[in-house]
């Protein structure tokens, strides 16, 4: 898949500092540089990771410290946040025309999968908009090129315009617009010739081509794959033709990633679409804040830290501190800890947003049934309250008594103490401002 490696190293450097109960400007320096190695590593755009790194540690280094977040969870958020500008920010859709047909020219290398991306954009527009595209086979070179195009228009069953391979390009897209205004088609996609590198008739064939056809959208089409030349194409096409997209395709295949993050960056034009896969279905839009969680491989953590943010109560923070250090934190306060955590939603759902936490093996083995906290929950309500403040107290005859009061077994009563005092005595030893207590009582 796409990104592998990228991911694994930030995951990585992201690890080490979650490590780390204090980040200093050397631990900073060091994320930094291991930031830029990977995403150089990942090929992506010399100067677009220098302006990113720079960004990336004025950001941490200014940054406010966040109500709820460990020092690794803000940085993770600041790349998060960086990475998604650097692709785009929010997703651009397809261009429009107020009048039909709206025209789509296709551009892009030989082989970059122009054709293939027509087939499933047409189908597309077909599923969602009920349109009937129509496309123009413009691509007079190779005489496979319309069998091709044939080919993939009949699977998706939509109807293709061509004249063979002896008529001017230019006068093809003529007759072909004439022919999709009387058949009132909605959307008309034109299918150019590509080279294997960009050359000065092919560009002056697209930009004759435009001229004619005014298309709404000129979607140049790239593979992933080629890396470098895939931003090197991009800016070429850009350049001589003003592309209003870019459809970055083969993001399934074993590719580094880096063109599809530095594209953006480079040209100033957005990624509408990816392709991932040879199918027709394979075609879906470009969202930069998706595909930057994709690439640090944070499942869902950065909703998870959002959440955090939201619900964290800091003054009740900074108290259950004082008591964690004074080593006074008692079966109040564990209460009261479990209802910040349960306010973020339900357990199960916050335990699979956490990174790698969904198809864990490793959880197989521990216990994380939601109802668990419940339980807890039931029977630390059955002590009075001088047994609360006084996790002490808890002597053989009245955990019988709580065992009796929440309908729990006595050996979960004796496992909760258990773990509590086990907690408490983790407390103690914490001096760093995490409050890991949690973690430490649903795992054991
Ligand atoms: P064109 O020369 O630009 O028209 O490229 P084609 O549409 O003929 O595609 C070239 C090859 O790339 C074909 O074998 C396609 O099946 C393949 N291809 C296109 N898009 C994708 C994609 O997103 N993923 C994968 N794996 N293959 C693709």
């Amino acid at each position: 898949m796409a990104f592998e490696g990228l991911t694994e190293r930030l995951q990585k450097t992201m690890e080490k500092l979650r490590r780390k109960p204090k980040v200093t400007d050397a631990d900073l320096r060091e994320t930094m540089r291991e930031i830029r190695l990977a995403l150089l590593e990942a090929d992506v755009n010399f100067t677009v990771v220098k302006n990113f790194v720079k960004t990336v540690q004025e950001q941490a280094v200014g940054a406010e410290v966040l109500k709820g977040l460990n020092p690794a969870q803000q940085i993770v958020k600041i790349v998060n946040e960086e990475l998604t500008k650097m692709m785009g920010e929010t997703a651009v859709p397809l261009n429009k025309s107020d009048h039909i047909p709206t025209v789509i020219m296709m551009v892009g290398l030989q082989g970059a999968g122009k054709t293939t991306t027509a087939g499933k954009l047409a189908l597309r527009l077909k599923n969602e908009e009920k349109a009937r595209p129509m496309f123009i086979a413009a691509d007079i070179y190779r005489p496979a090129a319309i069998t091709q195009l044939k080919q993939v228009a009949d699977s998706i069953d939509v109807p293709v315009f061509d004249l063979g391979t002896d008529v001017d390009p230019v006068e093809i897209v003529r007759q072909g617009m004439e022919v999709a205004k009387e058949h009132h088609n909605d959307y008309v996609i034109i299918d150019t010739a590509g080279r294997l590198q960009i050359d000065e008739a092919l560009m002056d064939e697209l930009a004759n081509i435009k001229e004619l056809a005014h298309p709404d959208e000129i979607l140049l089409v790239v593979d992933a794959m080629t890396g470098q030349n895939a931003v090197n194409t991009a800016e070429g096409f850009d350049e001589k033709l003003d592309i209003t997209g870019v459809v970055l395709t083969k993001l399934d295949g074993d590719t580094r990633g880096g063109a599809a993050m530095s594209i953006r960056a480079v040209t100033g034009k957005p990624i509408k679409f990816v392709g991932e896969g040879e199918k027709m279905e394979n075609l879906d839009v470009f969202y930069p804040d998706r595909m930057s969680s994709r690439i640090l491989g944070m499942g869902d953590m950065l909703t998870l830290i959002e959440k955090a943010q939201k619900n964290f109560d800091e003054e009740q923070a900074a108290e259950t501190m004082r008591k964690m250090q004074e080593n006074n934190f008692d079966y109040n306060d564990f209460l009261d800890q479990m209802d910040q955590v349960s306010k973020m939603g339900p357990l199960e759902d916050l335990i699979k947003m956490m990174p790698g936490m969904a198809n864990n093996p490793a959880l197989k083995n521990i216990n994380i049934d939601p109802k668990q906290f419940l339980h807890i929950k039931a029977i630390i309500q059955s002590m009075t309250s001088e047994e609360r403040e006084n996790p002490d107290l808890m002597n053989p005859s009245r955990r019988r008594r709580l065992a009796a009061g929440s309908g729990r077994p006595i050996v979960e009563v004796n496992r909760m103490i258990k773990q509590f005092d086990q907690m408490r005595k983790m407390m103690k030893q914490v001096t760093n401002g995490n409050l890991n207590g949690m973690e430490n009582m649903m795992g054991g």
